[in-house]
């Protein structure tokens, strides 16, 4: 036999920059990084993550808002190496296994039964992906063929794949590849910042359900669905609106054979204060997507939840009419395990109560930015709290975002601020000593960053 060469290390460089050659990292201009080194974690614990010299973290956005009980919990460790020990992954077609079964009935007793069967993929764009594939498909078998178009809001986010990406209304993601994505209609946000004076939240989210109406009672015979965000537009800076809105769209679907598809990827798993955030406005979509949190941050899963009626309008003696739609790793057994064991978790440690008392000290933590006047919109939604900077206190907005975070990471905490936005959506397990922390080490990262 051969010996194995091991491959040395180029130039004896550490790895943390060889990531930087090697490695073409996700959402990044990879020339900031010579002035911004790559941050090299090596092991994490609860909330927090440590560097390669032991240096702690403390991860206030959920490593891109997908950890709900912290990293390397043991229940979830245990479940995951449980499950490895009896099939770590079989196709689901033809097959099924354990985990898939046991997850897609537990989803669907969470929605009630009004959401009661389960598709799944493995990252969030794709579950999008299939919500839309879905509603297309489903109106060509209903012999509404013209039912094609899509609606979406003013600074959606649903992901960056091509299909995703059209129903997307952020720019920085979307401008280069514009010619590449279908035509949508893009709508007005319910965004509460835009109350004037005298005006409320559920004003706003009203004024946008009537330039909503007015689409629909022109263009309904052309539209297949709605993709909303629930109550948060999270990568569109945390903007925040009132349940109303989800009411009044609702309503609207029903009025004009529409589907509603609710993209619930970070907003759901009990992010908003309830597991799902559609059940602040008492409303079920047809469609709902769900990925980050739902396996607790660990693997990549993703699903859409669908009604009845959707899967019996695809049951056919007919191949064609069914849903063809496949991805490899669908309803993989050891991710399925890890949202099974989060699941437990939520019953088990009555999470979404306690979520009640975290998000309450997560207020009383950033309570000093209520009064700071350098900034405005401070805002909350169970366990997202968020605020902007006011742009006379920003000497360089463009720099702002990558300074806040350099400077947040001197001070211990993990943040990543989306423009002028700061935000901490952190993990659900965080100690009421490590909630303060957070205030206090943002308060000063913030001080340093306006310096
Ligand atoms: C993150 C996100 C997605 C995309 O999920 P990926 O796993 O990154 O593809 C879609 N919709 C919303 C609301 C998201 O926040």
């Amino acid at each position: 036999m051969m010996k194995k060469k091991v491959i040395p290390d180029v130039n004896q460089k550490h790895w943390v920059e060889r990531s930087l050659e090697a490695v073409w990292h996700p959402c990044t201009q990879m020339k900031h990084h010579e002035s911004f080194p790559l941050i090299a974690i090596t092991h994490g614990k609860g909330p927090w993550l440590y560097d390669d010299n032991d240096n702690a973290f403390l991860d206030c956005i959920s490593s891109w808002w997908t950890n709900l009980f912290g990293h390397s919990n043991p229940r979830i460790n245990r479940a995951i190496c449980n499950q490895l020990e009896k099939i770590e992954h079989v196709m689901l077609a033809g097959f099924t296994h354990p985990p898939v079964v046991q997850l897609s009935e537990k989803l669907s007793a969470l929605t009630k039964g009004n959401l009661g069967h389960a598709f799944y993929a493995s990252d969030g764009a794709s579950a999008v992906e299939i919500a839309l594939k879905m509603s297309h498909h489903f109106w060509q078998l209903n012999n509404k063929p013209n039912k094609k178009k899509f609606v979406c809001l003013e600074n959606g986010y649903h992901g960056e794949t091509l299909g995703a990406l059209a129903v997307t209304d952020v720019a920085i993601f979307r401008d280069a590849y514009g010619s590449l994505l279908q035509d949508v209609f893009t709508v007005a946000s319910p965004d509460a910042r835009k109350a004037k004076s005298g005006e409320s939240a559920e004003d706003v989210a009203k004024q946008a359900a009537n330039a909503l109406e007015k689409l629909f009672e022109q263009e309904h015979q052309n539209i297949a669905a709605i993709i909303v965000e629930p109550l948060v537009q999270c990568a569109g800076q945390m903007a925040m609106y009132s349940p109303e809105y989800l009411r009044q769209v609702r309503m609207l679907c029903d009025r004009f054979d529409i589907h509603l598809i609710a993209d619930e990827i970070a907003v759901g798993c009990g992010r908003s204060g309830k597991f799902f955030a559609c059940e602040h406005a008492g409303i079920w979509p047809d469609f709902l997507t769900l990925s980050k949190g739902i396996s607790g941050g660990y693997l990549p899963l993703s699903l859409c939840l669908t009604t009845e009626k959707m899967y019996r309008a695809f049951y056919s003696d007919q191949t064609k009419n069914g849903f063809l739609h496949s991805h490899s790793y669908t309803g993989n057994p050891l991710a399925c395990s890890a949202a099974l064991a989060c699941l437990e978790i939520f019953e088990t440690e009555n999470i979404l109560e306690k979520n009640l008392i975290q998000a309450q000290e997560l207020a009383n933590s950033f309570a000093w930015a209520k009064t700071d006047a350098r900034i405005e919109h401070w805002r909350q939604q169970g366990m997202i709290l968020a605020f902007d900077i006011k742009h006379e206190s920003m000497k360089n907005p463009n720099a702002f975002p990558r300074e806040m975070f350099s400077a947040s990471l001197d001070e211990g905490v993990l943040i990543r601020p989306i423009g002028n936005t700061v935000y901490v959506m952190p993990p659900y397990i965080l100690s009421s000593t490590e909630t303060l922390q957070m205030g206090e080490a943002v308060q000063r990262a913030l001080n340093k960053a306006l310096a």
